[in-house]
C-alpha cells in the first residue's frame, strides 16, 4: 500500500539496490570499506557541528585552525582519522596536542555506517539510517559537552522521518505510539521530580530534562514503538551504570543523560524491532493461554 505513494524514482532506486544484493560477498568486500571511508568523512563534518553549533559559529565559513596557535590546518592534515595518526595527535605548527575526540568521532561514525550496511543491506533504508545515526552522534557528543540538546538538530530527525515513512514498513500509528511511549513517561517523571525537589529544597530541578524528552519523542516518531522500547531500556541501563561510576569518581550526581539515550537509540535502530519481536514470541510460547497469544500475535508482523 505504501508503494502507491512512493515516488517512481525511489522505487527504481530500491529495485536497483536489490540486484546488488545478489553480488555478495564480493559486494560487501567492496562496499564495507567504501561505507567506512564515507562514514569517517561525514564524521569529520560532525566534529565541526559538535564544536561550532553550540558557539553559534558558521558551519561552512572559515576554514579549520589550531585551537592553540591559530595556524590554519593544511589540506593534507584534513584527511579524517589518518591525518591525526600521521601527526601523532599534534599540531604541525606548534606541536600542541590535538584532542583524540576528533578521530574517535570520525571512526565511530565510520563503524556505524558499516553496521548500518550490515544491518539493513545495500538499500535506501541503510542510507537514511546512516544519516539518523550521524544525528545521534552529534546529539550525544553535544549533550556531553554542553548538557543541552539543540532543537535544530532534533528537527533533522523529524525531516528524516518523511523519507523513512515511505521506505520502512511502519504505520503512522506505530510511529505515533513510538513518539509517545517513552517521551510521556519521561515528561511526567521530570515534572514530578521538579515538584518534589521544589517542596524539599525550594528549587525546582527536573529529574529528566525537556531536551531528553524531546529527543525520545522525535526518535520514537522515526523508529516506531517496537524499536523504542528496547532503545530506551538500554539507554536507561547505560545511564544508571555509568552515572553510578561517574558519581563514585567525580562525586558529581548531575550528568548528561543524552549520550546514553543516544547509545541506546543506536542499538534500538539496528536491532530494536528484532529484540521486541523475539521477546513477544517468547511470551506467546511461554504463556499458552489464548488471549495472551492473541494479543502478542497482533504485535508481530
Ligand atoms: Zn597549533
Amino acid at each position: 500500500m505504501y508503494q502507491c505513494f512512493m515516488p517512481a524514482a525511489l522505487l527504481a532506486a530500491q529495485t536497483g539496490w536489490k540486484e546488488w544484493q545478489s553480488m555478495e560477498p564480493g559486494f560487501y568486500l567492496l562496499a564495507l570499506p567504501i561505507f567506512f571511508l564515507y562514514g569517517i568523512c561525514i564524521g569529520s563534518f560532525l566534529n565541526v557541528v559538535i564544536i561550532r553549533l553550540p558557539r553559534g559559529e558558521s558551519l561552512i565559513k572559515r576554514s579549520s585552525h589550531c585551537m592553540t596557535c591559530g595556524a590554519k590546518i593544511r589540506v593534507i592534515d584534513l584527511i579524517p582519522v589518518f591525518s591525526w595518526l600521521f601527526l601523532r595527535g599534534k599540531c604541525h605548527s606548534c606541536g600542541e596536542k590535538i584532542s583524540p575526540r576528533y578521530p574517535i568521532v570520525e571512526s565511530l561514525n565510520g563503524l556505524l555506517y558499516v553496521a548500518n550496511l550490515l544491518a539493513f543491506g545495500p538499500n535506501a533504508i541503510a542510507i537514511i539510517m546512516c544519516l539518523f545515526t550521524s544525528v545521534l552522534v552529534i546529539i550525544g557528543f553535544m549533550d556531553w559537552d554542553t548538557m543541552e540538546i539543540d532543537l535544530r538538530v532534533l528537527a533533522v530527525i523529524l525531516v528524516l522521518t518523511i523519507p523513512a515513512h515511505f521506505l520502512m514498513d511502519l504505520t503512522i500509528v506505530q510511529r505515533l505510539i513510538g513518539a509517545a511511549c517513552i517521551s510521556i513517561p519521561f515528561f511526567l517523571i521530570g515534572e514530578g521530580y521538579a515538584v518534589y525537589s521544589k517542596k524539599k529544597n525550594g528549587e525546582a530541578i527536573r529529574g529528566i530534562e525537556l531536551g531528553d524528552t524531546y529527543l525520545m519523542a522525535c526518535a520514537g516518531l522515526y523508529l516506531g514503538w517496537k524499536a523504542m522500547i528496547p532503545a530506551a531500556a538500554i539507554g536507561i541501563l547505560l545511564a544508571a551504570f555509568f552515572g553510578l561510576i561517574l558519581k563514585k569518581v567525580t562525586g558529581e550526581s548531575k550528568f548528561a543523560f543524552g549520550p546514553y539515550l543516544c547509545a541506546g537509540l543506536l542499538i534500538g535502530a539496528m536491532f530494536g524491532d528484532e529484540l521486541t519481536n523475539w521477546y513477544l514470541e517468547r511470551c506467546s510460547l511461554l504463556v499458552e493461554t489464548q488471549p495472551v497469544q492473541y494479543y502478542s500475535s497482533m504485535f508481530l508482523r
